[in-house]
């Protein structure tokens, strides 16, 4: 089998940052989809995110998305990284990381600055509603945002 794209990355000198992944075609209808690495921890060089604030940054992020004013009907999916290392934003249309960039810094706003009630953390609502970390949510969308995208460049916006 072939090795897929995301692969040939070199993740031993990859840095946090909001990356274009790939930008896809489905040849049936022209539709173009943009996915974005956004990368909130440095891999194999950092701790992990653990799953719960994953889970929690997860839904909260989701939550904020599909109800923005601009973006909601243009956002394909978030959810995390099975390395636990980011998350996955998926746009209709070919959108680039400088595009996105003030949504993302908003989206970790909100996930920095929730409070109350995780929504969808119910047990009807969640296959594992009680694994939730909403302080180290917290902690990681304020590192991400502080760190990491307050002054970020190129090398941080463009896989090399
Ligand atoms: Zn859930």
């Amino acid at each position: 089998m072939e090795k897929i794209a995301s692969f040939t990355v070199n993740h031993l000198v990859l840095q946090p940052g909001v990356y274009v992944s790939r930008v896809d075609r489905d040849p049936a209808t022209g539709m173009v989809v943009t996915t974005f690495d956004l990368r909130l921890t440095a891999p194999n060089r950092e701790p992990v995110m653990n799953t719960a604030e994953c889970h929690t940054i997860e839904h909260l992020g989701a939550t904020f998305l599909r109800n923005h004013p601009t973006w909601a009907e243009r956002v394909v999916y978030f959810g995390p990284m099975g390395c636990r290392t980011g998350f996955y934003l998926v746009v209709f249309g070919e959108v680039t990381s400088e595009d996105i960039l003030p949504l993302v810094r908003e989206l970790f706003e909100f996930v920095r600055d929730f409070k109350g009630d995780i929504p969808g953390a119910a047990p009807e609502e969640c296959g594992n509603y009680l694994d939730q970390n909403l302080p180290m949510a917290h902690w990681l969308a304020e590192r991400y945002l502080t760190r990491d995208l307050s002054d970020i460049d190129e090398t941080r916006l463009h896989y090399q």
